[in-house]
């Protein structure tokens, strides 16, 4: 994306922001709209302000040159609704090569160009990834913003409003802003609590070293993991519907976070905060709905901090070391497979050596694999897919570049002082409170936490 463009979309993005923290969005919205308007007439028009303005607001894009309509006032009360990833026509001025640079970005030809060249996205083939966003110079393509709900909810402080913080988080909001400090701007923010989701990463890599022993016994056998990867599971789903049997029946740590979460405090609202567009579709699955409430990326909660004049550097450091090593890594390409690796080396030892691992990264890599898989040409049987280069690192909402991001989380992940679930109390801590003696009882069979973390694919 362009600079001129990528100023305009932060610069709105950060007045909505701003008059929703301060309560004036809906009397401010069509004075914001001009004041952008103005700022950069030479390079865009009124009607593609107003529609950037609707998607930071979470709403679709529309055909008129105000920001709001009749009916969508009760839509924003609640959460954004699919598609998260949207065109906005009137700023696509086609990229000068002829061909359009996000056509070429997007390996699943989800978008494509009308007669007079105007872009659309296929929604039954895209998957939401999101990187397509960052390839227009024209910022014509973007993503609904769920933080106008939110920011009235952390207002409001009716209830318990957590925050699930993706493993990538680290650094991420600079190398000074250690994860203590992180908390205490989330707590100043108005959350209730910040936890890591690396901590239900971990419940879910035990989840799955049972898996492994459960699914893989002959030289056959053979199973997806990375069920953190809702992009990859779609994939699968959409176009490997015959492979569908092998993925993990797991829910992502995501998922896991908000339904733990739920069960101890029911009337709890969880937010999950990462570098991921797509998992903002991921909470709105029918089968997976009603967990997470709303979801934001790294640099959306960057905007609402400087909104909100919250400084994340000058916070106090209230540091809580719960999750593990294992948990930690999931935030790269090959740390899913490293964790349950080190897992079963530790639950099921017997088992172990079993374990062949395959990690692969990138949406076009992920289908080639899947080709190889369906023609049975796989040397491996635990099978791990990011649709992201380098993984979540790599997620199209993040602040840092990938290789940046993933030293911050090596460092933090080498500093848990558990390298596996298995060594971490807090895990075993939410398994007693569940009601649960050990990880085998919990996480195996019909028990009601296995229940709680599972899912059904394909059924
Ligand atoms: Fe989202 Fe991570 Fe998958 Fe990228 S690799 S789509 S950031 S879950």
């Amino acid at each position: 994306m362009n600079s001129t463009a990528l100023n305009l979309k932060s610069r709105i993005l950060y007045h909505v922001a701003k008059s929703a923290w301060e309560g004036t969005l809906f009397e401010r919205r069509e004075e914001i709209c001009e004041m952008v308007s103005k700022e950069f007439q030479d390079q865009t028009t009124r009607r593609y302000v107003a529609n950037q303005i609707r998607m930071a607001m979470g709403l679709d894009p529309h055909n008129d040159d105000h920001v709001l309509n009749d009916y969508d006032e009760e839509a924003l009360m609640g959460m954004a609704s699919e598609p998260t990833i949207c065109v906005n026509s009137d700023a696509c001025q086609m990229c000068p090569e002829g061909e359009g640079r996000c056509e070429m970005a997007c390996p699943l030809h989800a978008i494509t160009r009308d007669e007079l060249g105007k872009v659309s996205i296929d929604q039954e083939k895209c998957m939401g990834e999101g990187h397509c966003i960052k390839e227009c110079s024209f910022g014509a393509l973007g993503e609904k913003s769920q933080f106008i709900p939110l920011i009235k909810l952390l207002k409001e402080q009716k209830g318990p409003v957590y925050a699930s913080i993706a493993p990538a988080f680290v650094g991420q909001f600079g190398s000074d802003v250690t994860p203590g400090k992180l908390r205490s701007a989330l707590l100043t923010l108005g959350f209730t609590d910040m936890l890591e989701t690396a901590l239900y990463a971990d419940l879910i890599t035990m989840k799955e070293a049972f898996e492994f022993e459960d699914h893989v016994k002959t030289a056959h056998d053979f199973m997806f993991t990375s069920c953190c990867c809702p992009v990859w599971i779609k994939l699968i789903e959409n176009k490997f519907p015959d492979l569908i049997e092998h993925i993990s029946p797991s829910v992502s740590p995501m998922i896991a976070s908000a339904r733990v979460i739920k069960q101890f405090e029911p009337e709890a609202k969880v937010v999950f905060i990462g570098p991921c567009i797509a998992k903002k579709s991921e909470a709105l699955l029918p089968d997976l709905k009603g967990a997470i409430d709303y979801v934001l990326t790294f640099q959306e909660l960057a905007t609402i901090f400087e909104a909100a004049e919250i400084d994340p550097v000058v916070q106090d450091d209230h540091e809580k070391a719960i999750a593990s090593w294992s948990g930690r890594v999931y935030a790269y390409t090959g740390g899913v497979s490293a964790a349950v690796d080190a897992t079963l080396k530790k639950l099921i030892p017997h088992h172990s050596q079993k374990l062949v691992p395959i990690k692969v990264d990138g949406i076009p890599d992920c289908q080639k694999l899947l080709e190889e898989i369906r023609k049975g040409q796989l040397n491996a049987n635990f099978v791990e897919g990011m649709a992201c280069k380098g993984g979540c690192v790599g997620g199209p909402g993040r602040l840092l570049s990938p290789e940046q991001g993933q030293k911050f989380v090596s460092s933090y992940g080498n500093a848990s002082p558990a390298h596996t679930p298995v060594e971490n109390p807090q895990v075993y801590g939410i398994l007693a409170r569940l009601g649960h003696e050990n990880e085998a009882s919990a996480l195996t069979g019909t028990s009601p936490m296995a229940e709680l973390l599972a899912r059904k694919l394909g059924q």
